[in-house]
């Protein structure tokens, strides 16, 4: 009787959580989401212009010898921490290590939202999270970055035969093979790498209709450019 009382007391105990879950979890939910639209409302400082200069003075700095590495203390991440982050821009941009994109650009904790997959395709993803850092996070400026001597580029350019997950990927730059393929062998890759960039940031609104709205109503530009993995670089697609 002791054990049965045992067991209809731990079955009662069992439905209360679970009930207490089934109620509680919207609310969870959507405390987190409330922390997450207050990061939204709150005003991102950045531009789409003073964001690309800022890009574009720290590549200078880069090129020049002279970086400050700036927003790297512990003041940077106690503040982001607490505040919550407001990234100038977001970056779609190769894994390939020799472009670290906050090195790059002589950037910080917080300044950059980074998205990197080889070759720097916009699949569901990767569109997904420019959406995330446009909608939640007020980023003004949405950057393609590709790079020179990128694997990616030139195994799709070479009609390479990978593993299924690699040929996925580079399934995504065939539009780009395509308007290379008439020239001579030697000139492709190079020309997919420049033409990559400009490509993929064009597709961005077609692929995305919420990054095509944020352009539309103003809250966002859209920039491109290619990095020099020897000098160190990014030419701006203007
Ligand atoms: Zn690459």
């Amino acid at each position: 009787m002791t054990i049965y009382l045992s067991f209809i007391e731990n079955l009662s105990l069992a439905i209360i959580l679970a009930f207490g879950l089934v109620l509680f979890a919207p609310a969870l939910c959507s405390s987190a989401l409330a922390e997450d639209s207050h990061h939204a409302d709150a005003k991102n400082p950045w531009t789409a212009e003073t964001a690309l200069q800022a890009l574009k003075d720290g590549n200078e700095r880069v090129v020049k010898g002279t970086p400050i590495h700036p927003n790297s203390d512990q003041t940077t991440k106690t503040r982001l921490a607490q505040e919550g982050q407001f990234p100038l821009a977001a970056i779609l941009s190769c894994s390939d290590s020799r472009a670290p994109v906050e090195r790059i650009f002589d950037l910080g904790f917080g300044d950059i939202f980074s998205i990197r997959v080889a070759g720097a395709v916009p699949g569901v993803d990767e569109l997904g999270s420019i959406e995330y850092a446009v909608e939640h996070l007020g980023t003004p400026l949405a950057m393609v970055l590709h790079h020179t001597q990128c694997g990616a580029i030139t195994a799709a350019v070479m009609g390479a035969n990978e593993s299924d997950n690699i040929n996925s990927l580079l399934k995504h730059l065939d539009p780009v093979s395509k308007l290379v393929e008439k020239l001579p062998p030697e000139k492709r890759v190079a020309a997919a790498v420049a033409t990559s960039s400009v490509y993929f940031r064009d597709r961005l609104t077609t692929l995305s209709p919420v990054l095509a709205n944020a352009v539309k109503e103003g809250r966002l530009k859209l920039a491109s450019g290619v990095y020099d993995i020897s000098t160190g670089a990014v030419s701006f697609d203007d």
